[in-house]
């Protein structure tokens, strides 16, 4: 609860001003059900790029009031319900539960259950949502029950069916809890929700009513959005409009910039051939902006277009790497644009066989992600501890996640047990999670285990962050195989 106030005491004091930066607080969290402790981490600050929609997805307060899952057991809940304790006979109950397999999971609805098989990897909240139902502390408090039914709604996956389902159930605990002024007036974010959950579920008259009472009970904050919404959101109410605002506001800038590069592109693609400078193969973007800036914002969207198969884009990709020197070429964009050619080699073999790279290990790694075979040497080299980092090694693993290349696995592990090299961190994380297996588990924790949590409560270790990588893996693999027993069991 303390945790929730302040992020939201922040989200509000942020305003129409957006913070800047998403700044992530790393905390020793300790699971009820199977006692382990782990890396949590918090929100100091959110990033966004417009207002919060007047559902509140898309903020500070949606990301704080999600399903976390404990990487040892599985064990699901909200992120406030860690650190506490369980009753001794509820405690064993919800063990027995995670250890049998396949989970008894209550069944998805049918679409999400599609979804969830053509889509593992959006599929992992979705299931942390089911877990969390299946980890229900016995029934007490209700606005406990309030915020579970709103971790629902938000926890939906972007899975089709599960964000309605989580609106049903908090417009059915939010109505019953929030009936008396007295408690409503004590939450007033929640209580708004209610409103906009039952304008949104067609409960408009409803809706009216619950807005009104926003209003009237004189609601702390009411300069800001709440009231603001509730005035808008009711006069939407009484048209009997329904319509959810969209989630992808954010990202509709994107979709402008991409959709702007696609015209683009065969004019930068000649002007590339032809060794023009960078200007004449960058997007403009407000004349101060410094060239580098909008380069980097022109690969951001080829990257993109790439994985999303855009064959252009993918050529556009290989004639940067290659004409780029070690000094021009951004370190992100090696590994990045790497990566995404290996979504869809065979859009971008014909550029990569052509291409004359000027830096032979981009070249390598190039060739590694659309040919695959052999694992380049400098990666082979920096995994034996013969080599140092660089962003070609980055690209190289990248780019066999994305290939499935499982060959590397025991290198990958066997480097992580060796001298500690943090630059290496995210994307053996990034590996596992996608190409672990149950069977790597044991060697997970022994690495996360690498690192205590309870000696170093005084201090922020380093080590910390590298628990919180390997217990992420761990997690992933565990909700992957719950998801394929899902799928399997239909
Ligand atoms: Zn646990």
């Amino acid at each position: 609860m303390r945790l929730w106030r302040l992020l939201l005491v922040l989200l509000f004091a942020s305003g129409a001003e957006f913070a800047r930066a998403t700044t992530v607080v790393l905390e020793r969290v300790v699971c009820p059900a199977c006692e382990h402790d782990f890396v949590g981490s918090a929100f100091g600050s959110w990033f966004q790029r417009g207002d919060p929609n007047p559902d509140l997805t898309n903020s500070l307060f949606s990301a704080s009031h999600r399903f976390e899952s404990c990487p040892y057991c599985l064990y699901s809940t909200l992120r406030d319900d860690f650190d506490t304790k369980l009753a001794k006979n509820r405690r064993g109950e919800i063990r027995a539960a995670l250890a049998r397999e396949p989970i008894d999971l209550k069944p998805l609805p049918e679409a999400a259950l599609k979804a969830v098989r053509a889509k593992p990897d959006v599929a992992a909240s979705a299931v942390e949502f089911r877990l969390a139902q299946l980890c229900a502390p016995e029934p007490g408090d209700a606005i406990k029950q309030i915020e579970r039914a709103l971790a629902a709604y938000y926890s939906r996956g972007d899975l089709p069916g599960l964000s309605e389902e989580g609106r049903t159930l908090y417009v059915e605990t939010a109505s019953r809890a929030f009936a008396e002024d007295s408690v409503a007036a004590k939450h007033p974010v929640l209580f708004y929700l209610l409103g906009e959950f039952q304008r949104q579920a067609g409960q408009t008259e409803q809706a009216v009513v619950t807005f009104s009472r926003v209003l009237k009970l004189g609601l702390e904050l009411r300069d800001e959005y709440l009231a603001t919404w509730a005035k808008a959101q009711s006069k939407l109410a009484q048209a009997g409009n329904t319509k959810i605002v969209s989630r992808e506001k954010g990202e509709n800038a994107e979709d402008t910039r991409n959709g702007v590069l696609k015209k683009k592109l065969p004019e930068f693609l000649a002007a590339l051939k032809r060794g023009r400078p960078s200007r004449e193969w960058s997007l403009p973007a407000g004349k101060d902006v410094p060239a580098k800036f909008r380069l980097s914002t022109t690969l951001g969207a080829a990257c993109s277009l790439a994985k999303e198969g855009h064959s252009p884009a993918c050529e556009y990709i290989v004639g940067v790497l290659a004409q780029g020197d070690a000094s021009e070429l951004e370190e992100w964009f090696i590994s990045q644009g790497i990566e995404a050619l290996a979504h869809h080699p065979e859009l971008a073999a014909e550029a990569v066989k052509n291409a004359k790279f000027r830096v032979a290990v981009v070249g390598e790694a190039a060739r590694y992600a659309v040919q695959g075979g052999a694992v380049p040497a400098l990666t082979t080299g920096f995994l034996a501890e013969k080599q140092k980092w660089s962003p070609a090694v980055s690209a190289v693993l990248r780019a066999a996640r994305v290939r499935g290349d499982v060959s590397i696995k025991p290198a990958i592990f066997a480097r992580l047990g060796g001298k500690r090299a943090y630059e290496f961190l995210s994307d053996s994380r990034w590996y596992l999670s996608e190409l672990g297996a149950p069977e790597d588990l044991p060697q997970l924790v022994k690495l996360a285990e690498r690192t205590s949590l309870r000696r170093q409560e005084e201090g922020w270790d380093p080590g910390w962050s590298e628990r919180g990588e390997f217990e992420d893996a761990m997690r992933s693999i565990r909700l992957r195989a719950v998801i394929r027993d899902l799928a399997r069991a239909r």
